[in-house]
């Protein structure tokens, strides 16, 4: 099977919401929040890769990128996208300043894990002065990680094996960019629990594809499916 880290995830969160999702086909319908997510990571990225460091390339990158779906309301829609722009110039000021390079965008990483594929997206990778590499997570919710948060972070973890195994290179450092509430955190990378993970990460991809989803309901209170689960806790 092929694994991304939302599968990933989703199976260690409770195995039978994989299940429903990637299985039986379930949606998660869009909320404001994932839409405007996705569009800040989207405008981003294709900013940054334009070459055009303009404040109006910003706003065009943003119109290009914005996705309408998940509003209430168009004044829902309207304050967002207020949020968003806000958001983004300051990022540009940040991005302006910066002393490292972009080195990559949307960083696509195959690799494989016995009889799986890993496969993933890295926001961004940095080159600072100094020729070390920086992974970078975009983040568009309000709370901001502390460093040790950033150093344990599972997704970014995910990430740095996945730059070590499939693209051949190793990150010094690993920071949330915290693009809406406007701060940026960083820990040095240490890669001494990739064997954990890796065990791990097969040892998820075994059972999903073995067919073993039991349900975990611990993870109930924060689930989509919890009004409508057979197994729910909190229904
Ligand atoms: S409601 Fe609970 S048991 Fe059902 S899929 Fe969600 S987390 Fe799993």
């Amino acid at each position: 099977m092929e694994l991304s880290f939302t599968r990933y995830r989703i199976y260690r969160e409770c195995p039978w919401k994989y299940k429903l999702i990637f299985v039986d086909g379930r949606r998660i319908p869009p909320t404001a929040k994932s839409s405007f997510g996705l569009s800040i990571h989207r405008a981003l990225e294709d900013w940054l890769s334009s070459g055009d460091d303009s404040e109006e390339a910003l706003s065009a990158a943003l119109r290009a990128a914005w996705r309408r779906d998940g509003y209430a309301d168009e004044d829902e829609e309207s304050r967002w996208r207020l949020k968003a722009e806000r958001a983004l110039h300051r990022q540009r000021e940040v991005e302006l300043s910066r002393r490292s390079r972009v080195v990559a965008l949307e960083k696509e990483f195959v690799w494989e894990l016995g009889a799986h594929t890993v496969r993933g997206m890295i926001d961004r990778v940095d080159q600072g002065p100094d020729g070390a590499y920086e992974l970078i997570d975009y983040k568009t919710g309000p709370s901001v990680p502390t460093p040790a948060q950033v150093a344990a972070d599972a997704q970014l973890r995910f990430y740095a094996l996945g730059a070590r195994s499939a693209l051949g290179f190793s990150p010094a450092t690993l920071t949330v960019d915290c693009v809406v509430a406007g701060a940026r955190v960083s820990a040095a990378y240490d890669p001494s629990g990739e064997a954990a993970l890796r065990a791990d990460a097969a040892a998820a991809a075994d059972a999903a594809a073995g067919g073993v989803f039991l349900p975990n309901a611990s993870f109930c209170p924060r689930c989509d499916f919890r009004r409508d689960c057979a197994y729910s806790a909190v229904k």
